[in-house]
């Protein structure tokens, strides 16, 4: 299937990408087919650093630099799904490492919404960038002026552009940030991985009005949130 059948959008390894697909529906991993659609046609190779291309396709995550990883794609998948993302939404991400579930995120916003992503390594930032932009030489288009990248403390939110329809944290806090709740909006929906430094528990925030209702959606296990509101 080299060089068609899927759009144009990073045909190089589709074959893989369909069979990791195949793993996450397996799994159960996404009840919103978009979900696995869009992680069908995301380049994951092009984020993954060079010495651990061979292994991008696998349900694993991988070290992309000072310590951090690229989340594993049925935690991607995981949580795309219960971030119940729709075109047109302003998503905030605390923890941009290698850019691959930003630009997932994005695919399930578009044309019309926006990511805003927080890393707090300029290296990591500079190196998502990049990532992004290589996803769009290879057919993902719009990714580069839909992700904002941008460095500093996620624990902080970013409140410039706030309120967001969606935030989502990709390391583990010791709490959810207060500032991320204040910056999400009426109708609004903040997924961020809570508890120690090993093993965690993914929470889910809903808020109507002033009402914010806590769901635990399961297990996972991030690196640690650093950070004013972080570890
Ligand atoms: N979503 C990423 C995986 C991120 S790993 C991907 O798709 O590849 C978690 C990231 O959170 C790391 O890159 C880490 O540096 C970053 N991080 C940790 N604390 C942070 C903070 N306070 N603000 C911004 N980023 C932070």
């Amino acid at each position: 299937m080299q060089g068609g059948g899927n759009g144009g959008t990073g045909a190089a390894r589709a074959d893989e990408r369909a069979a990791m697909v195949e793993h996450l529906r397996d799994r159960a991993a996404a009840s919103d087919p978009r979900v696995l659609e869009v992680m069908r046609e995301v380049p994951r190779h092009l984020f993954v650093p060079r010495a651990h291309r061979a292994d991008a396709y696998k349900d694993s995550p991988l070290r992309i630099g000072e310590g951090q990883t690229i989340s594993a794609p049925h935690m991607v998948a995981i949580m795309l799904d219960a971030a119940g993302l729709r075109s047109g939404q302003r998503v905030l991400e605390i923890g941009t490492g290698s850019g691959y579930h930003a630009a997932c995120t994005w695919a399930l916003v578009r044309p019309d919404g926006h990511v805003h992503t927080m890393e707090r390594h300029g290296a990591l930032a500079e190196e998502a960038k990049a990532n992004l932009a290589a996803a769009e030489e290879a057919g993902l288009f719009g990714v580069v002026d839909g992700v904002t990248v941008r460095v500093g403390d996620g624990t902080l939110g970013h409140p410039d552009e706030a309120p967001y329809d969606r935030i989502h944290v990709t390391a583990a806090a010791p709490d959810i940030p207060d500032p991320l709740k204040e910056q999400l909006a009426d109708g609004g929906v903040l997924l961020c991985p809570v508890g120690g430094r090993y093993r965690q528990t993914l929470m889910r925030l809903s808020r109507r009005g002033d009402a914010l209702r806590e769901e635990d959606l399961g297990g996972c296990a991030f690196v640690p949130l650093k950070g004013e509101h972080g570890w």
